[in-house]
């Protein structure tokens, strides 16, 4: 199930409506605070529901909270608004209309919806606004033999490196570049300065302002994958994203030193894949998690091991030279060929609506010696 929830500003309303509205607002506030005031039943349901008394702030404005079977969102022919909003109300039979500024982000989320959530409406300054949560079934999207794999490697030299093995072509995409590393590197330097000065409120304020900035990269990043694995749905291929299964990055960090520790424990890899595989199920991609393990280290060639210095790969057999983080993402989708053409493959649906890929015979635990048939 994907939830989504938009927030739609309601048109204007006659002042009969809108002191109707405004009093029901201030009356779930007065029963969250422990005092009785007349409110429509369902709603006044949900002031124990959803907020804990002792946890209710007293001078805190808290949005009304509708139950999803008693409001209605209703279609006009109205020309200058398209949709109604049916809002239950204290003591009003068949509650009020309010008219929603649907716009053309809104529509299509709102449209193919299978069932609204629970939802409310707050008042901000002499504005009303109706936070809609909109549900929808997950995409039905499957692997197959003949999917064609877009193996991602996240690293932290580049963000995320796509490779999409198809025939002999690899067409590798570089997402995201420096930025993120700009980012992190302005802000650490920022911190230390303020550190010295002891200003700690600005450095908590600082730690948002960079959270938004990073993750407006990770959402970039997410969204360009998306897109080139669409494309190629367009084709009439079928793409399967894959992701390395990062269970292990942290424990790989410790034996680095401390500066590469520090960089990789921060690095938002967890984020940018769950950004990754909700777009992606969403847009009707299947995600599919394969274990990394040996990936970076291998020879995409001839499958030895090689070393890895600054980027760049080197294989101590074939002595192939490329950049390592294609290299990794091209053996992850070697090693997804391989499973599914062997019939190695067990996929376990994992919560988030992506797959494992896990080997069924034992996976060899050290690189495989030379000469083994590369796919
Ligand atoms: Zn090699």
């Amino acid at each position: 199930m994907r939830i989504k929830t938009i927030k739609i500003k309601l048109g204007q309303l006659t002042s009969k409506k809108r002191k109707l509205l405004e009093t029901e607002i201030e009356n779930f506030n007065r029963n969250l605070r422990g005092e009785k005031a007349p409110l429509y039943s369902a709603t006044l349901q949900h002031t124990t529901r959803y907020y804990k008394k002792n946890r209710i702030k007293k001078n805190k404005p808290y949005p009304l909270s509708l139950r999803n079977d008693v409001f209605k969102l209703l279609k006009t022919k109205n020309k200058r608004y398209k949709y109604f909003f049916k809002i239950p109300i204290y003591g009003v039979r068949g509650g009020i209309l309010a008219p929603l500024h649907v716009t053309g982000y809104h529509t299509p989320i709102m449209c193919n919806s299978d069932s609204f959530g629970d939802s409310k409406i707050t008042k901000q300054g002499k504005d009303f606004f109706l936070h809609l949560t909109c549900r929808k079934k997950k995409n039905k999207s499957t692997i197959h033999k003949n999917s064609i794999p877009i193996s991602v490697d996240l690293g932290e030299r580049n963000p995320a490196v796509s490779v999409t093995l198809h025939h002999t072509l690899m067409n590798p995409i570089f997402h995201g570049g420096k930025t993120l590393r700009k980012i992190r590197a302005h802000h650490r330097r920022l911190r230390t300065a303020l550190g010295k000065k002891k200003l700690l409120k600005k450095i908590k304020q600082i730690a948002q302002k960079e959270q938004r900035a990073v993750n407006a990269v990770l959402h970039k990043i997410s969204k360009d994958l998306v897109t080139h694995a669409q494309n190629l749905k367009k084709t009439g291929k079928r793409p399967v994203i894959l992701l390395g299964d990062l269970k292990h990055i942290r424990k790989a960090a410790q034996k680095k030193g401390r500066k590469m520790r520090r960089i990789i424990n921060q690095w938002p890899f967890y984020r940018l894949q769950q950004f990754i595989t909700y777009k992606a199920i969403s847009a009707g991609i299947p995600v599919a998690l394969i274990g990394e393990r040996n990936t970076s280290k291998t020879c995409h060639r001839c499958k030895c091991k090689g070393t890895r210095k600054k980027g760049l790969f080197k294989c101590k057999n074939c002595g192939l030279e490329y950049n390592a983080d294609i290299n990794g993402a091209i053996n992850i989708g070697h090693r997804f060929l391989d499973y599914m053409f062997k019939n190695r493959a067990t996929m376990t649906p994992l919560q988030s609506g992506a797959v494992k890929i896990v080997c069924t015979t034992p996976q060899p635990s050290k690189i495989q010696p030379c000469g083994y048939p590369s796919l």
